[in-house]
């Protein structure tokens, strides 16, 4: 049976629990991508920008020198670093802005953490001429001033918010609540495979390119399928990007890489689905962290952009039905990730795609002999360089 069912479900979770304002403009958006995904218009129009404009298809890479560094694994990376602006998020925004130009929108806007959202988003806006808005917490916009700056020089506006812990989960509350108010002429471009129905969905057919290329690339190169699958889970795109083409696949394992930044045991860390519960975030129901009366609580990671307290309800249903495994890796994991393939391969990774490459000593030692792996290399490391100075 193929997820989510009519009313945004993965199982128990998904949905749309939202004020009653929201739910007309989330039935047009539907009723716009039902029929969008069916014509060849816009598919033809979202092929040319990913292929002309974004720099698709990304390489499938073997890493031959990060593959030497262990005993059972052979190493491959999807190279969704290689993408405009540098990270897979170009791949949604591209796909949600046709969709905003189809419906007439005129102002576009966003909710950002590690500024790559954003950054993404004020691109794509830049490119088809649309006015653009992006909240970010403004603890995040300290973290990521870099970012910042890139999306002013595409003419974006970017709103500082500074009510609770000022990250990501605050940024896409205020953009909800504009949205709520602008809804006639904005769109709301989110970034993940988060949010209510259709948002969980529309982001992964625009992200899942990434596992119909690599599974083509892959089956090209080894003959076979790819023993696993590992990409880093914040709400989850990237991840889903990768997995939702290889479902049916099931003799590929899948994983799910959390941050679990000081320590699962620690409570700072942003695993949702390794050590969180069922609960309501914004808009959907799916795995989150909260506290026992059910306030969300902050999420904490080295890297902004896994910095969620939630994650995507498709993610919490691969988890409950078996079809992936998730787990947890530290801040210390992932700076070893990120040493290691810049320095086995010269790729400097984001610190999200670092908790990937982090996961793979563990994944080795309990692996058989000539297993293969997919990493969906999320991003390129630039926008940390900052962050990094202080930690490395
Ligand atoms: C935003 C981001 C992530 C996390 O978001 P997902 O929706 O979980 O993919 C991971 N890697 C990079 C490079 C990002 O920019």
């Amino acid at each position: 049976m193929s997820v989510p069912d009519k009313s945004g479900h993965f199982g128990e979770f998904g949905g749309k629990y939202v004020p009653e304002t929201l739910m007309s403009v989330l039935e047009e958006l539907e009723t716009t991508f039902t029929k969008a995904r069916k014509d060849k218009k816009f598919k033809d129009e979202f092929a040319y920008y990913l292929k002309e404009y974004a720099g698709r298809p990304t390489n499938l890479y073997l890493a031959k020198r990060l593959t030497s560094q262990f005993k059972n694994l052979k190493i491959y990376l999807k190279r969704e670093d290689l993408l405009h602006t540098g990270a897979h998020k170009i791949n949604n925004t591209l796909g949600q802005i046709i969709l905003a130009k189809r419906m007439g929108k005129k102002r576009i806007i966003a909710e950002t953490g590690a500024g790559q959202h954003g950054v993404a988003t004020a691109t794509a806006a830049a490119l088809f001429g649309l006015q653009c808005e992006i909240y970010m917490g403004a603890e995040d916009i300290n973290r990521q001033s870099l970012n910042v700056f890139r999306m002013k020089l595409m003419g974006a506006k970017v709103i500082p918010v500074t009510s609770g812990s000022k990250t990501l989960k605050d940024a896409m509350n205020e953009a909800i609540r504009d949205w709520v108010t602008n809804v006639r002429n904005t769109f709301y471009i989110i970034g993940s495979v988060a949010g209510p129905h259709p948002y969980p969905l529309m982001v992964r057919e625009f992200q899942s390119v990434i596992g119909r290329e690599a599974r083509r690339q892959f089956r090209a190169k080894e003959k076979r399928l790819p023993s696993y699958l590992v990409a880093c889970v914040g709400g989850g795109s990237n991840a889903m990007g990768l997995f939702h083409a290889f479902f049916n696949d099931t003799q590929v394992k899948i994983i799910g890489v959390e941050a679990a930044g000081h320590g699962l045991q620690s409570g700072e860390h942003s695993a949702a689905i390794c050590a969180g519960q069922t609960g309501v975030l914004h808009g959907s129901k799916s795995q989150l962290l909260q506290t026992s009366e059910g306030q969300v609580k902050i999420a904490h990671s080295i890297a902004a952009g896994l910095d969620y307290p939630g994650v995507g309800p498709e993610h919490s249903y691969y988890k409950k039905i078996g079809r992936a495994d998730y787990v947890g890796v530290t801040d210390k994991e992932a700076i070893i990730g990120l040493k290691l393939l810049s320095q086995t391969e010269g790729i400097i990774p984001a610190l999200e795609t670092s908790h990937a490459i982090g996961y793979l000593s563990r994944l080795d030692s309990k692996a058989k002999k000539n297993s293969t792996v997919i990493v969906c290399l999320s991003g390129r490391g630039d926008k940390d360089v900052n962050t990094m100075k202080e930690l490395i």
